[in-house]
């Protein structure tokens, strides 16, 4: 008798892969009951540098288009009214550790277990020993190292031109939110530096505003979207990403990525779904 195969077929892994979405979905929705939801969307990063400028996305393994977001997110603007609305934007001084062509003004920082700085490449992960402010030891800081991106007050920083900025209205807060100002350390998500030595405004302001329900469109999936959804579930907000709001660098990391937030009943969604979910 032939033993039964345990080969899971592309339908049943993607049977069991919606499963999960909407278990994560039921699971989060169930946390809240008969309670009026308080909604924020998050519009993460949406900028030149990352659409057409030196970090485009197009020109990553995923060789996503990023400005394919923009009409995604301009009708949840136009036709969903959420209680409040954030754009952030990565906003970094030109000297900012993450970019590679910075790598010679901190080799003499990289760890003993780091690749040597002439073998690090564009896109590799260079480990420095900075001091932290703080405790005044040494910390392990594991950095991508990135095209120079974003610097403040350039072109690629600015947020899409074709991007609805919404004002604020009696029914509606908006909040402006710079991050990765620090030179030393980089800052994916929207609530925290990658150390997490420093909190952003976010929080407060969503706590401030009585925010339940979080929903995080833009770029990139992969790295500040979801690094922004990991720190949202973590402060207690049930957590939606629309999936066709967002655009990622690499196509097996995106996976890896939603899988993670997943597990950590975060709910990946579609546009779509918005409306009925606030
Ligand atoms: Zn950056």
């Amino acid at each position: 008798v032939e033993s039964k195969s345990f080969y899971i077929s592309r339908s049943d892994y993607f049977f069991l892969f919606l499963h999960n979405r909407i278990n994560a979905l039921a699971k989060i929705r169930r946390a809240r009951p008969g309670q009026r939801f308080i909604n924020a969307l998050l519009i993460v990063d949406v900028q030149y540098d990352f659409i057409d400028g030196s970090l485009a996305l197009k020109n990553c393994p995923s060789q996503h288009q990023g400005e394919q977001v923009i009409p995604v997110i301009n009708r949840l603007l136009t036709d969903i009214q959420f209680d409040v609305v954030a754009y952030t934007q990565d906003w970094h001084p030109s000297d900012h550790i993450s970019f590679y062509g910075n790598l010679h003004l901190r080799s003499h920082l990289l760890a003993d277990d780091s690749k040597p700085a002439d073998e690090l490449k564009l896109f590799d992960t260079a480990v420095f020993l900075l001091d932290d402010k703080k405790s005044m030891k040494k910390e392990r800081v594991e950095q991508i190292l990135w095209p120079a991106h974003c610097v403040q007050q350039s072109h690629g920083a600015e947020l899409h031109r074709d991007l609805m900025i919404v004002k604020p209205t009696r029914k509606r807060k908006v909040i402006n939110l710079l991050k990765g100002f620090d030179k030393d350390i980089d800052s994916y998500s929207a609530f925290w530096d990658n150390q997490k030595v420093r909190e952003t405004l976010l929080n407060s302001k969503l706590k401030e505003y009585n925010v339940t329900q979080v929903f995080i469109v833009g770029l990139a999936t992969d790295v500040c979207v979801f690094s922004t959804a990991m720190h949202s579930v973590e402060n207690g907000y049930s957590t939606f990403i629309v999936e066709d709001g967002c655009r990622g660098v690499d196509e097996t990391n995106i996976g890896l990525r939603l899988d993670e937030l997943i597990n950590s009943d975060c709910a990946i969604i579609q546009s779509t779904d918005v409306k009925d979910l606030i």
